[in-house]
């Protein structure tokens, strides 16, 4: 990584709207190797000591693979042990490499560059140079100095995973290649003003954890590691998904009315959160929270929602050394469902896989993550670990209003399995003498297409559906849901897309049984409208989204915006529907969509 490139005048990188909100504030950069690399530079006078923390780090790196060559070779006699073992004293012999230890000293010494830093610019070089022989087998070696790197940063880091944060001084703008929704979610709003990360989309889990903690964030910048320097001055403008590099005075002075702006017409409509949640005409509609963490309960309270209507419950099981427990579970769902009471709120099973995993379960290698081993195809294959929770979100329903969800059903036999286990999850709970309601509705997320096209099925066995356009769309469109070259292709005004939206809701008007729309669709004011003039009465969107959302449909009529509905059917790409809804409805809603 260089910042030769940097102009001296400020850079603006324009990316995507993560998180809506502004930031001011110093860039903390870590490139993310997985590893949080951090760019410090060092003075003259530290630099032998930091060749010397380089030196000890490798010491401990070589001993730590010896100890686990040893282990491999009394573990097991096999073949396949002998080769792991012979791999690792392969790994031993790089970790001291000569030429690699000249090099970072060169990092440390020649640019002052920090140990891991100089460590990574090394290790980036020789790979380089790898790849670039016309040899397939020196330039496979380039992933096993990748492996070596990783193992020394460890050491240096003495973090044996995840990322290191500043705990103290001044709070500071994150950047990154890309975070983990596990990273983000341990972020700390107190010490990260905003996030930066070079990848993802609005409907990446990483932009939807920032908007549940009320960080700012620009996604899908792109070159954001290339352009900008540990320390520099940011302005980050998580509205437009823009980030300004060392600002002039003058551009400050600018940027100063638009985010009070901005918060002005934020805190305006908080305040008038316990309004009912009406169209122009009267007619209620349901708005409900998303959320991922106990604490947004309350959050989603303050903003006014009317239940939760998605709780991401795999954050539970993410960033830990073991699954967690039904009793810690259990606790979980409790305070949730006791912080909303009489609310309803909807615990969705767990969805790990696609873009979130979780180390303490093994999964397989898929070459697709997102079209594999996921969500309830992951629960249904390890029985035990599904009824755990199963039976933690049953004894939640003793104290309040609870209604369960599966994600990512494809099949009609995928639902019908969850119900068996889920009535045996309940003798479990009566054996054990807990309370439990009598009935617990289940439901299941239609985010497949398949699901979509078998609605009226589906209607029939579920007791409610809720539609995930984030996967809808994904799945639709053949789109990877945290690709920012992609994004524009990956719209829920596609026609496809509507039209399957359109189905499930006349499938569940006709089988009588509620339909919702808990998918980043629901928080688009243009969108929500478009869906209500399809038929659907309620939404579940992130809390922060809830009294804009609201605003927007109090202005708007059912017949009017059934009348945009009926015209958007018309549409066939994404584009021109989109247009024709924003063209009919954008002047009506300017303050809120752009608060400029
Ligand atoms: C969706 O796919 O639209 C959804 C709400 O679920 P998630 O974003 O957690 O995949
Ligand atoms: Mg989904």
């Amino acid at each position: 990584m260089t910042h030769d490139s940097k102009p001296s005048e400020f850079a603006q990188i324009d990316g995507l709207s993560g998180s809506a909100g502004f930031a001011v504030g110093q860039a903390f950069v870590v490139d993310t190797g997985r590893l949080g690399v951090v760019h410090r530079k060092i003075s003259l006078d530290k630099a032998q000591s930091e060749v010397e923390r380089y030196r000890k780090a490798v010491d401990e790196a070589r001993q730590e693979l010896q100890a686990l060559a040893e282990q491999v070779r009394e573990s097991s006699g096999s073949s396949a042990a002998g080769v792991e073992a012979s791999i690792l004293d392969a790994y031993i012999l790089m970790v001291g490499d000569q030429t690699l230890l000249k090099d970072v000293e060169r990092g440390i010494r020649d640019d002052l560059h920090g140990a891991e830093w100089a460590l990574e610019s090394a290790v980036a070089e020789m790979c380089a140079t790898l790849r670039e022989s016309k040899n397939h087998y020196l330039a496979e070696r380039s992933h096993d100095f990748e492996f070596v790197r990783d193992r020394i940063l460890r050491c240096l880091t003495g973090q044996k995973k995840g990322l290191v944060l500043p705990t103290s001084g001044e709070p500071v703008i994150l950047v990154a290649h890309d975070l983990s929704p596990a990273e983000t979610a341990a972020l700390n709003k107190r010490m990260v003003l905003g996030l930066i990360c070079e990848v993802g989309t609005r409907t990446s889990h990483t932009a939807i954890l920032a908007r549940a903690l009320e960080i700012p964030a620009v996604v899908g910048a792109h070159g954001a590691l290339e352009k900008i320097a540990n320390g520099e001055q940011l302005v980050l403008d998580g509205v437009h998904g823009k980030v300004i590099v060392e600002p002039s005075a003058e551009r400050l002075r600018e940027l100063q009315p638009q985010a009070e702006r901005y918060y002005a017409l934020a805190r305006g409509l908080r305040e008038r959160r316990d309004e009912p949640a009406v169209l122009a005409d009267g007619l209620p509609i349901q708005l409900q929270s998303n959320i991922e963490l106990i604490l947004e309960a309350e959050l989603a309270k303050e903003q006014g929602a009317q239940g939760i209507g998605l709780y991401r419950t795999e954050f539970l099981y993410i960033d830990r050394q073991s699954p967690p427990s039904e009793e810690e579970q259990y606790e979980a769902y409790r305070q949730v469902v006791e912080a909303m009471a009489p609310l309803p709120v909807t615990l969705r099973t767990f969805d790990i896989g696609g873009d979130k995993f979780v180390s303490t379960i093994k999964m397989p290698q898929d070459m697709n993550p997102a079209l594999g081993l996921r969500a309830v195809r992951l629960g249904l294959s390890q029985p035990e670990l599904f009824k755990t929770q199963l039976r933690a979100m049953i004894r939640a329903s003793a104290h309040g209003s609870i209604k369960i969800m599966v994600p990512m059903v494809s099949s009609l036999s995928e639902l019908r399995a969850v119900r068996a286990l889920l009535a045996e999850a309940v003798l479990e709970v009566d054996r054990h003498g807990h309370a439990h309601a009598e009935h617990i509705a289940l439901g299941c997320m239609i985010e497949i297409p398949s699901a979509a096209i078998l609605a009226e099925e589906f209607a029939r066995e579920a007791d409610f559906l809720s539609i995930g356009t984030n996967d809808l769309v994904q799945y639709t469109l053949a789109v990877d849901r945290t690709s920012r070259e992609l994004a524009r292709l990956a719209s829920y005004f596609d026609p496809a897309v509507i039209r399957l939206i359109k189905q499930v809701i006349q499938a569940g008007k006709f089988r009588k049984r509620d339909v919702s729309v808990c998918g980043t669709m629901a928080s688009d004011p243009l969108a929500a409208i478009l869906l209500v003039g399809m038929g659907l009465r309620s939404l579940s969107m992130e809390a922060s989204a809830l009294p804009e959302v609201k605003a927007a449909l109090k202005r708007v009529s059912r017949a009017d915006a059934e009348d945009a509905a009926d015209t958007a059917f018309e549409a066939t790409t994404a584009q021109e529907l989109e247009q024709g809804i924003a063209q009919r409805f954008a002047p009506l809603l300017a303050d809120i969509l752009d608060p400029e």
